[in-house]
C-alpha cells in the first residue's frame, strides 16, 4: 500500500512555451486527497481536469480543455508528477502553454522536490493489468501485459541517416525516472523544424530547449546526455500521458514508435476493457514504497 501524496508548499516556475513561444508563469499548489491532477488557467478563471476525457490535441503535443480555454505542452510536467509520485496538485498557469524549460524532466523533478512530498491519510489506487491490452493502428503499437511492478519497453524507428532505431527497456520506480528518464529532452529533426515554424509551432523551440538532429548528428554543441536519449525522451512522454488514466500502471507497456495520440487512444482502449484490468489499492509486490524515495 502506498498512501497519497501532494506537495507540502507552493512553488513557482516561469518560461517559454515550445510551440507557443508565449510566457507563462506557473504555481503548484498543495491538493486535498482525491483531487488528482487540476490545472487552472488564472487568466480565464478555468480548472481544466488532467485526464483522459480532458485531451482536445495531441499533434507535436498534449493539450487538455475545453472551448477555447487550453492547456498545451503538459507532458513533461505531468511525467515529473507521475514519476515522482505526485497524485493530487492544483497547477495555476497564466498563460495556454506550460514552460518547456530545458526540453526535458529535470528542472520539473526539482521544482517539485523543492515543495516537498506530503502524505495524505488515503491509500493511492493503481491499475493493475490482468491481461493483454492491445491498440494498435498504421504507425504504432501500444501493448500492455501482466507484470508484478512497472516496467515501460519502448521502440523507436525513424527513416534518417542518424537516428534510426533505439530501443529500452526499464523498471520505473520514482529513483530510475529521476536518473534514467527525467534529463533525456525533447527532440526534432531540423528538415521538421521550418516546417514546423511555418504550420505556427515551435515557435519557442530553440537549441536551448530541444536536441535538433541534423543529417550527421545534433547541432547541440554540447552534445547529448545518453547515447540514447531520443527513446528515454519518447519514454518521459509517455509516462505523462498514460498517467491521464488517474492511477499508476501496473504492468508491463510495450510501447512501438506510439506519440501523444496512440499513447492516449490505447488508455481510452483499456478504459473500454474492464476484464483487463482491476483497480487496487495493494499490489502484490508492488515496487512502489509508502516512503517517498526523495523526502
Ligand atoms: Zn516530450
Amino acid at each position: 500500500m502506498r498512501l497519497q501524496r501532494t506537495i507540502k508548499r507552493e512553488v513557482t516556475f516561469s518560461g517559454i512555451g515550445l510551440h507557443t513561444g508565449r510566457y507563462a508563469s506557473v504555481r503548484l499548489k498543495p491538493a486535498a486527497r482525491d483531487t488528482g491532477i487540476v490545472f487552472y488557467r488564472v487568466d480565464k478563471g478555468a480548472l481544466i481536469r488532467a485526464t483522459v476525457a480532458s485531451v482536445i490535441d495531441t499533434a507535436f503535443a498534449t493539450t487538455i480543455g475545453f472551448d477555447n480555454m487550453k492547456v498545451r505542452t503538459i507532458e513533461h510536467l505531468m511525467s515529473a508528477l507521475a514519476g515522482i509520485g505526485i497524485d493530487n496538485i492544483l497547477i495555476e498557469i497564466d498563460g495556454p502553454e506550460v514552460p518547456i524549460l530545458d526540453g526535458s524532466a529535470t528542472e520539473l523533478v526539482g521544482i517539485i522536490l523543492e515543495a516537498g512530498i506530503a502524505k495524505q491519510a488515503k491509500n493511492k489506487t493503481f491499475i493493475q493489468i490482468l491481461k493483454p491490452v492491445i491498440y494498435e493502428d498504421a504507425h504504432s503499437r501500444v501493448v500492455a501485459l501482466p507484470y508484478e511492478g512497472r516496467k515501460i519497453s519502448y521502440h523507436i524507428s525513424f527513416n534518417h541517416t542518424y537516428l534510426k532505431h533505439q530501443d529500452l527497456t526499464i523498471d520505473i520506480d520514482e529513483t530510475a525516472f529521476a536518473r534514467d528518464i527525467a534529463p533525456a529532452r525533447t527532440f526534432g529533426f531540423l528538415n521538421d523544424v521550418e516546417a514546423l515554424k511555418a504550420n505556427g509551432l515551435a515557435k519557442g523551440g530553440s537549441l536551448d530547449n530541444a536536441v535538433i538532429v541534423g543529417e550527421d548528428g545534433v547541432l547541440n554543441k554540447s552534445g547529448l546526455r545518453f547515447h540514447d536519449e531520443f527513446v528515454r525522451h519518447k519514454i518521459l512522454d509517455s509516462i505523462g500521458d498514460l498517467s491521464l488514466i488517474g492511477h499508476p500502471i501496473q504492468g508491463h507497456l510495450i510501447l512501438e514508435k506510439s506519440g501523444h495520440t496512440a499513447n492516449v487512444r490505447f488508455l481510452k482502449k483499456l478504459l473500454s476493457s474492464p476484464d483487463a484490468y482491476r483497480l487496487v489499492s495493494d499490489p502484490v509486490s508492488y515496487p512502489y514504497s509508502n516512503q517517498p524515495a526523495f523526502a
